[in-house]
Formats: structure tokens, C-alpha cells, sequence
């Protein structure tokens, strides 16, 4: 196969190799894998054996359906087996495996969307039929793929990496699959701060995204490079593109040998302006992370996607118990602040919410979920009490809108106070509570919200969505996703002389926290306390100490006063301020 190059939009950086996996546009069980000449044998047999299993299967059902039902609902099992045995299916299986040498389960997905298409174009009410009975058969034969020696990611597991390219993922999916294996996505939707794209870097794992959907169809390579620095993949590279990938490999790793080296240093201005630098941290994986980059602090657990990696169960009291004290142990002698589950909207556990919601982003998300939900909730606020013992522990609540939210949560917590002295366990329930300030009501009341918490913290993430009106991982709007405009820059600003007015702390943990380009604003806004992905850290340390407080700070005021985000990046750029970034 010759070299492909596929343009799309670096979401995270690195460039990693791997083995081409490919999902469909519908199905995320189906997947495209190619096989090498020598596996196709066995691919074939493993068809063969899959049927064989489906026919007794279908036999089995037969038996019980006529004993329940009779024998003419139980024919249509007979129906099914006619055409799971039709030697021409199965022959066009085989030979698409053989042909274009690929699994058995994706040989099998397009024979039978080719055959179906047909079937859609027949006016007869018989032949209609036929095409739910092949459905069906279709449906069965999967199962029996994936319970035999499967190709499901999870048994691609052979040390070997793996890329991904698909429409979109959902971010349990991408946990999922980087435990599996998968070292880089190529994906069609998803924008910078789409919480896929958070959980991506998280991980380490390069994003490409933007890709056109004629490209994430099913490329027919064996072999993919992800490049998250230039936004593009490249199918099939040729030896010398492998090695020019190799070298620039090299190259970051001596790169982060010198962020490390910066872990030491103070974020201190060149005037002298200290800056907190804490980390964001999604899952447990990331905590030797905070000492490596020098985080001073956990400043956001997103504690929803312990939730979402212990789906379909809900994680134990117990567990998210031993999972905050681990924080806690981690991150001393600095705090640990623990956001309460932010579920809902795209980190949706299906579980959780029964109803289905027309626009999810601006439905039961966050502190409303959590709130109608205290059968869950009330495990999480437990834990977060008997977990306050260690010290050092912050609440900080998810998407409040009206105060009367953070007054709601309180009395939970006087609930389970009560309930956890009645049990004779230790806990303490002196909890320092925090408000995440992420929608525009709740940034236009931050002086009112800050009378009922101890600290505010700035969900930039979640404040552009909102404000702008642009879905956080909406391909098409993704050029009016401007953190930089001067709504965003004038929320920003009222809540930080909120924070100050009333003397409570007030962090930023959005990406924008980690983005080189914004911290001279940031800065100049007054904002002393970032939190960002722990890698980060040392390029905006970097940043931090090359910069003087007042030229940021008389930049930060210009900004406010102009139209457009493209005024603010002139008024930055003519300052000297937008320069010397370096993408983390
Ligand atoms: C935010 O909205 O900026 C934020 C930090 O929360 P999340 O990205 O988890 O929505
Ligand atoms: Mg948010």
C-alpha cells in the first residue's frame, strides 16, 4: 500500500505508531483489523467455527420457543438457519476476509450491509422480513465471533500498540480502549476541549481530529502514524517517514528530560508575582505525575470518571474512600481539591440517567444530577467526609447555577455527618466548599456565590460552551470557540474582584490554565492559581517566569475594552505577550 497522508486538526500532541484498528460509523463492537497473508487461514476457520456455533444456538432457541410458543412462531428460527447455512453468505464472508484481508466480524458487518441495502429498495412485505431474519443471523453471528478467540481490542492485547480511527468516541471509550492498548486516535468530531480530548491527554495519547468522514470509512491500511503536532495521519508510512517519526520521538522525550529538570524551579514572575501551579488529574494513573512536573497540589479531581470506569456498577463507598485517600497521600503536603461527580451532558453513564434528554448538555448535568440522584451521591459525599480526616481536602461542586444548590449540598452533608457519627466512623465534616464558576449566571453572581463557599474555581472549559453558545465538541463551530473574546475575558475578570472582595480563593482549571498563549492574560487578569494536565506544568512555569506582572496586567486591561478575540490577540501580540508558547 502506498503512504496516505490524512489532514485533520492536532488536539493533542506526540506522534505515536501503531497498528491500524478501525471502527464503524454505527457500531463501536464491530472493527476493522488487517491481517497479515499468514492469518487468514485461520480467520476463515474461526467464520466456520462461529456458524456452527450460531446453528446450534438457533437450534437450542427453536426447541424452547416451540415449547413456549408452538411450532409456527419457533419456524422462524427454522427461516434463520436456512440462511445462516446459504453457502453463498457464507462464501462472500470468506472471500471478502481472503480479498481484502481483514477480520472476520468486519468481512461479515459490510457482506450483510451490501446484501440489506438491497432489501431496502424491495417493495415486498416477505422480502422485508427476510432482511430482519438476516439481521437477526447477522446479529447472532457476531455474538458467536466475539465469543470465539475474538479480534474485540480488549484480545488485540499482544504488547503490540494500536491506533484508532473513528467517528467519534465517548470518553469511557477512550479509557477503555488506551487499557487496552491504543496509543493514539484519529477521530472525525471533537474539539480542544471535548472531555475525549481531556481524558486523551490525560493519558499521554495523541489526537488527531477533523478528519474527513471519506477518510475515517475504513482506510485500507494495516498501519497508521497518529501525528498530534502537525494534525495529521498517515497511513502506511514509508520506512523514511517511520524514521523521521522515530527521530522527533527522541527529540520530545529530551524535551521533557528538560521539563523535568524544571520541576524545582519557583513560578515566580520576573518582579516576583508567585504563582500556584496545580494539576488536574482524571484518573489515579496520573498521580506520579504531580510530583514529576512539581504540581503543588491537586486543583481538580474529575472524580465522575472513577464513576464512568466502574460502570455499569456503581463505584462502592469504600472504594472512591481508598481512591481520595490516595489523592490525599499523593499530593501532600499540598491540598486535594475533589470535584464532585460532573456526570451528564457527554459523560453520560447511561445507568445513572433513565430519562432521555433531548439536549443533555444543558439538561441533568453536574451538581442538578447529583442532586436529584442522592441514592448515588450520598456514597461519594460519605466518602469525601471520612477521607477529610487525612487533611487537606477541598469539595468543589460541578455547574452551579442558583446558590440554592451549594445550601442543598450542605444539608446533604449534615446528613451523612449525622449518619457516619451514628456508625461510630471517623470523619470530619468541616469541609472547605468550593463553586465551579462555569456558567454565565453563576459568573455574573460570583460575588453573591462567594459569600457561601470558602474558594471559587474558573471552568473555562464549560464558561466558552456556555456563553458562546458552541457545543465543546462541535466540529462545525469550532472557530467561534474563542476563549480570548471579551465576554469571556469580562466574566473572567469580575470573578476574580469577587473572589478578592470577599476574600476566598479562586483558581482557573480549564485548558485553557494550560495553554502558553493565554497565561500572560491570565496573569494580567489577576488569576494566581492555575490548575492544569500535570505536563503542562513546566511550559507554563517556563512562561510564568519570563513575564512581568504589570505589562500583563496593563495588556489584560486593553483586552478588556476591545470587540472580538482577534483584537485581544493583537493587543497580546503587539505586547510581546502572545509569544515564546510552546504547545504542551
Ligand atoms: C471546565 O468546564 O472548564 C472544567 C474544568 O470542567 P470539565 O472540563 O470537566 O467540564
Ligand atoms: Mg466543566
Amino acid at each position: 500500500m502506498d503512504e496516505r497522508v490524512l489532514a485533520g486538526r492536532s488536539i493533542v500532541a506526540g506522534s505515536v505508531i501503531g497498528r491500524l484498528v478501525t471502527f464503524g460509523p454505527g457500531s463501536h463492537e464491530v472493527f476493522r483489523v488487517a491481517l497479515e497473508a499468514d492469518q487468514i487461514g485461520a480467520e476463515v476457520e474461526r467464520l466456520r467455527a462461529a456458524v456452527g456455533d450460531t446453528a446450534k444456538e438457533l437450534r437450542r432457541t427453536r426447541r424452547q420457543v416451540a415449547e413456549i410458543a408452538g411450532e409456527r412462531l419457533a419456524a422462524i428460527f427454522d427461516a434463520q438457519e436456512l440462511l445462516l447455512e446459504d453457502p453463498d453468505l457464507q462464501s462472500r464472508v470468506e472471500n471478502r476476509i481472503q480479498d481484502e484481508r481483514v477480520n472476520a466480524e468486519w468481512a461479515l458487518e459490510e457482506t450483510l450491509r451490501a446484501l440489506l441495502e438491497r432489501f431496502a429498495d424491495l417493495p415486498s412485505e416477505h422480502l422485508r422480513q427476510r432482511a430482519d431474519d438476516l439481521r437477526d443471523v447477522g446479529r447472532a453471528l457476531q455474538r458467536a465471533l466475539a465469543g470465539n478467540a475474538s479480534q474485540t481490542v480488549e484480545r488485540l492485547r499482544t504488547g503490540e500498540p494500536i491506533v484508532v480511527l473513528a467517528h467519534d468516541l465517548t470518553p469511557s471509550e477512550a479509557i477503555r480502549l488506551s487499557r487496552a492498548g491504543v496509543v493514539g486516535f484519529g477521530l472525525e468530531v471533537g474539539g480542544q476541549t471535548s472531555h475525549t480530548a481531556i481524558i486523551a491527554r490525560s493519558l499521554d495519547l495523541p489526537l488527531v481530529a477533523g478528519l474527513s468522514p471519506e477518510n475515517v470509512a475504513v482506510p485500507e491500511a494495516a498501519v497508521a502514524i497518529i501525528d498530534g503536532d502537525r494534525g495529521v495521519v498517515v497511513l502506511d508510512p514509508k520506512p523514511a517517514t517511520r524514521r523521521r517519526y522515530e527521530r522527533s520521538r527522541r527529540r520530545s522525550s529530551r524535551h521533557a528530560a528538560r521539563d523535568l529538570a524544571d520541576a524545582g524551579l519557583a513560578a515566580a514572575t520576573r518582579d516576583g508575582t508567585v504563582v500556584r501551579l496545580m494539576a488536574n488529574i482524571d484518573l489515579p494513573d496520573e498521580l506520579p505525575d504531580l510530583g514529576r512536573y512539581g504540581a503543588q497540589g491537586i486543583g481538580l479531581y474529575r472524580s465522575e470518571f472513577h464513576f464512568i470506569e466502574c460502570s455499569p456498577d456503581l463505584p462502592s463507598e469504600e472504594e472512591q474512600l481508598a481512591v481520595i485517600t490516595r489523592l490525599l497521600a499523593a499530593a501532600a503536603p499540598h491540598p486535594v481539591v475533589v470535584r464532585t461527580f460532573d456526570l451528564g451532558g457527554r459523560k453520560l453513564a447511561q445507568e445513572v440517567i433513565a430519562t432521555q434528554e433531548n439536549n443533555p448538555v444543558l439538561g441533568l448535568r453536574g451538581i442538578r444530577l447529583t442532586l436529584q440522584r442522592p441514592d448515588i451521591f450520598r456514597s461519594q459525599v460519605r466518602a469525601i467526609l471520612r477521607a477529610a480526616v487525612h487533611g487537606g481536602l477541598r469539595v468543589l461542586l460541578p455547574m452551579v447555577t442558583v446558590v440554592e444548590e451549594i445550601a442543598r449540598f450542605r444539608e446533604l452533608v449534615a446528613e451523612c455527618a449525622a449518619e457516619l457519627a451514628a456508625e461510630g466512623l471517623p470523619f470530619r465534616a468541616d469541609l472547605e466548599l468550593g463553586s465551579m464558576i462555569e456558567v454565565p449566571a453563576a459568573a455574573l453572581i460570583a460575588d453573591r456565590i462567594a459569600r457561601h463557599v470558602e474558594f471559587l474555581s474558573l471552568g473555562t472549559n464549560d464558561l466558552v460552551q456556555y456563553s458562546m453558545a458552541v457545543d465543546r465538541g462541535n466540529e462545525h463551530v469550532a472557530y467561534l470557540y474563542r476563549p480570548f473574546h471579551p465576554a469571556i475575558l469580562r466574566m473572567v475578570r469580575f470573578a476574580v474582584d469577587a473572589a478578592r472582595a470577599a476574600s476566598v480563593d479562586l483558581l482557573v482549571c480549564g485548558e485553557v490554565a494550560a495553554d502558553p498563549r493565554a497565561t500572560a492574560l491570565l496573569l494580567g487578569l489577576g488569576l494566581r492559581c492555575f490548575s492544569m494536565t500535570p505536563r503542562a506544568i513546566p511550559v507554563i512555569k517556563q512562561r510564568i517566569r519570563s513575564l512581568a506582572t504589570d505589562a500583563a496586567a496593563a495588556a489584560a486591561e486593553a483586552c478588556l475594552e476591545v470587540e472580538s478575540a482577534a483584537e485581544v490577540e493583537e493587543i497580546l501580540a503587539a505586547a510581546g505577550l502572545l509569544e515564546g508558547a510552546r504547545t504542551s
